[in-house]
């Protein structure tokens, strides 16, 4: 299939973790904001000193950054067909910015709770070699693994509270906007992980 996709969700919802599930089924590369801004944050860019503040306060980083992120990166060779967007847009002016420099196909929006939201990212962990995602409780990591995990920094309950505050002011709103263009695809995100990677399958296979 030819076109983006977008993966639409509250933090914690899932997404960096069935990213990678879409990737392997449909090949296109994942595009993911929140990755290239903790890769400028530890390059120690000027890009990454300004986004450091917003993302340590659970704050969105301003849009003109990021969308110059994005046009930059749908440059590469490797975005042609499409690719896979992992926390972006977050903003009405995101999706707008959006539209004129990638053909959108599909929005799959991964619904948790808020009261799931806390816990579930409050013990998540990350393997700093490969980017997988764990939790302590839910998905844990093999022993050998689970020396080398790391905690986000942004990932303390505090942190989450504003997040969670940040997508339903600016984020949420995004879902009517794209089912009114009748891209909206939601699945339920409290099941297994091998269970909701099945329901995004289900829903993008005739796209
Ligand atoms: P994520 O890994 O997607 O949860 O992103 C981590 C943090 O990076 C967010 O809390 C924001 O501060 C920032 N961020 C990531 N993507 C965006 C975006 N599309 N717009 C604004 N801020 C973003």
């Amino acid at each position: 299939m030819s076109g983006s996709i977008v993966l639409f969700g509250p933090p914690g919802a899932g997404k960096g973790t069935q990213a990678g599930r879409i990737v392997k089924m449909t090949g296109k590369p994942q595009v993911s904001t929140g990755d290239m801004l903790r890769a400028a944050v530890s390059d120690g860019s000027d890009l990454g000193k300004e986004a450091k503040e917003y993302m340590d306060a659970g704050l969105l980083v301003p849009d003109s950054v990021i969308i110059g992120l994005i046009v930059e990166r749908l440059k590469r060779t490797d975005a042609s067909s499409g690719v896979l967007f992992d926390g972006f847009p977050r903003t009405i002016p995101q999706a707008e910015a959006l539209e004129s420099v990638a053909n959108v196909i599909a929005v799959v929006s991964i619904e948790v709770p808020d009261d799931a939201i806390v816990d579930r990212i409050v013990g998540r962990r990350m393997d700093p070699e490969t980017g997988d995602i764990y939790h302590v409780e839910y998905n844990p990591a093999p022993l050998e693994i689970e020396k080398r995990l790391i905690q986000r920094k942004d990932d303390t309950e505090e942190t989450v509270r504003s997040r969670l505050l940040a997508y339903h002011k600016q984020t949420a709103p995004l879902a009517d906007w794209y089912s009114e263009k009748g891209l909206l695809f939601s699945v339920d995100g409290n099941g297994t992980i091998d269970e909701v990677a099945e329901s995004i399958r289900d829903s993008i296979v005739g796209i």
